[in-house]
């Protein structure tokens, strides 16, 4: 469904990625690991043009995009098949949970308010805050703001969803509640590309882990493969100093 091809990116004399290829199947939850700084979020952000490759393809069904030289109108027809889910929430504060979930429906989507509502509403109970659909950021925990970051990507009913370490901004007590919503959207079949040092979200919910290091994919493989049996130093090495 989704297919990245030799992505590069420096910002000046640091090279961040440095030839990453990736697949993606529909249904598939990836999860990247790796050290602080070997260039995942960065991964993320290219695949969405949050940042521009300095090489790379991306293959979306049938369409190609050249990440360095696609148009603004291809940029439009990916952003249309993705959906981001910040670290930081990335919620206007001074707009409702509702209305930071249909914001992008009715602006990007051209939907009707009353369409809108309708979905958002339906994305907002996804994540467990139905109740709270009037509610504005200030007034929600970090967990439940991230849960309508979420209900916001959930109700563009994208092909992928891709997460940016969705539970390193909240508070440990916080994080359990995050976890649970994603697992719940991965086992309704959600694709989803998941950069968190959560291991237990990796081993329990990715069908596939990925473990990057120095801005190149070292291993590979399925939750139990890769945790139980690490073929490569570099990542028995990390797996060390994070179980
Ligand atoms: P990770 O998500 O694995 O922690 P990042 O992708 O956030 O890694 O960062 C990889 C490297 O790229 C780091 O050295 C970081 O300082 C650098 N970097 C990321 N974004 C920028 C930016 N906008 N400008 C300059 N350097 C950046």
């Amino acid at each position: 469904m989704l297919e990245i091809k030799n992505i590069h990116k420096s910002f000046g004399d640091n090279i961040v990625l440095n030839g990453i290829d990736l697949k993606i199947e529909k249904g598939d939850v990836v999860v990247v690991l790796g050290p602080s700084g070997s260039g995942k979020t960065t991964l993320l952000r290219c695949i969405n043009f949050l940042e521009k490759a300095d090489q790379g393809q991306a293959i979306f069904g049938d369409t190609q995009v050249d990440l360095k030289k696609a148009s603004k109108k291809q940029i439009y027809s990916i952003r249309k098949r993705t959906a981001f889910v910040f670290q930081n929430y990335n919620l206007f504060n001074n707009k409702t949970a509702l209305e930071n979930v249909t914001e992008g429906l009715i602006i990007g989507r051209k939907m009707t308010k009353e369409e809108a509502n309708k979905i958002g509403k339906d994305a907002l109970d996804k994540v467990g805050l139905f109740e709270k659909y009037d509610a504005y950021p200030g007034e929600l925990s970090g967990g439940q703001q991230q849960r309508v970051g979420i209900a916001r990507a959930v109700s563009l009913n994208p092909d992928i969803i891709l997460f940016d370490e969705p539970t390193s901004a909240l508070d440990p007590e916080l994080v359990g509640e995050v976890l649970e919503v994603m697992k719940t959207i991965a086992k309704e079949g959600t694709t989803m590309l998941v950069v968190t040092h959560e291991m237990s979200f990796a081993k329990d919910v990715a069908n596939r882990v990925i473990f990057m290091d120095g801005g190149v994919i070292v291993e590979e493989g399925p939750p139990n493969e890769f945790f139980q049996h690490p073929k490569e130093e570099r990542t028995q090495r990390f797996l060390k100093r994070v179980l």
